[in-house]
């Protein structure tokens, strides 16, 4: 068998690490983040507990949530050893950039957002796209979406059977509910297909889930179709305004609190945005009505403005204050 340069320098590199990297290469895939290239890590190289990894790895904590590494001082070089990956680049792309010293902001898959309460803190898994291909997506992970953004399938949450939630600590298998093994009992997630998430208004819903999925590149975007005030935002930024405009507009109605709204409520916010200024005015004069004895105007703009920027934030509040005097 004949080897090209980079393979014979990717199989070098392995042998040199020997000692130092796990058993098992783990090579990072292009749908996954930092939590989840751990999490297969552990999984393939028979260690029950991610945790096992955070002094390995010169972690400052122990979680291993997409939020907690999100916030560590990950060395590059250190977490490519380990983890033995072909180059020492190859972990770049899994590790998210820090926007401000706090790490209070970090760029996700290209899109700069506000880091508190953009994941989730347990696992969860589209069940189809894990039987289609083995692998943790990291935006399964973003807790604006209840669904996957390129299939719609709804993600599940808890185990089918016991009731648990998944989380990043206990690595058994990507597939197998770690509640029901503790138990003796193998559950595979990937025979409880979801339903698939559906809106009226597919262009919002497409023009939302196109803001955050990181299988579109930035540059794919099409903002043009943005009101001109809007378009100098970021595609982070919006994401982030429409799914708490979203989350808002569930929670007007529902008494359970949601923190990941359904994709009809997501498709509303959106449209909300692509007509804009009318289409703003007109959500928060809906939302106001949907419940007006639980919903305090001014309460309401400023939770769906917690993770955008200033100036943003005063066109958001302006539209809602707007909204609220249109009513009078
Ligand atoms: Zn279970």
């Amino acid at each position: 068998m004949a080897y090209n340069d980079d393979e014979f320098e990717a199989i070098a590199r392995q042998v040199e690490l020997i000692g130092q990297r796990l058993s098992v290469p783990i090579q990072p895939r292009g749908e996954e983040g930092i939590a989840e290239v751990l999490f297969r890590a552990a999984c393939e190289n028979g260690f029950r507990k991610t945790s096992t990894f955070a002094g390995i790895l010169g972690l400052g904590r122990r979680e291993m949530t997409p939020q907690s590494l999100a916030r560590e001082h990950l060395d590059a070089t250190r977490l490519a050893d380990f983890l033995g990956t072909r180059t020492r680049t190859d972990v770049e792309s899994v590790i998210y950039p820090k926007l401000d010293r706090f790490g209070n902001r970090i760029r996700f898959f290209g899109r700069d957002v506000a880091l508190k309460g953009f994941f989730t803190s347990h696992r969860r898994i589209a069940p189809r796209s894990l039987a289609d291909n083995l692998t943790l997506k990291a935006v399964w992970g973003v807790a604006g979406l209840s669904f996957d953004p390129d299939t719609r399938e709804t993600l599940l949450t808890r185990c089918p059977e016991c009731g648990e939630r998944a989380s990043y600590t206990i690595g058994i298998a990507l597939e197998l509910c770690p509640g029901c093994y503790r138990k003796e009992v193998l559950v595979d997630f990937r025979k409880y297909p979801q339903p698939i998430a559906e809106a009226d208004d597919n262009e919002a819903l497409d023009f939302a889930l196109a803001l955050i999925n990181p299988r579109l590149s930035i540059e794919q975007l099409d903002f043009n179709i943005l009101h001109a005030c809007l378009a100098g935002h970021g595609p982070g930024e919006l994401f982030q305004l429409i799914s708490h405009m979203a989350v808002a507009w569930e929670n007007s109605l529902n008494t359970a609190w949601l923190v990941s709204p359904a994709a009809q409520a997501l498709a509303t916010a959106s449209r909300a945005i692509l007509d804009w200024p009318y289409g703003m005015g007109r959500f928060s004069e809906a939302i106001i009505r949907r419940n007006p004895m639980r919903q305090d105007p001014s309460t309401l703009a400023y939770a769906v403005c917690q993770s955008v920027g200033r100036d943003l934030r005063i066109r958001v509040l302006g539209a809602f204050q707007a909204g609220r005097r249109s009513r009078k």
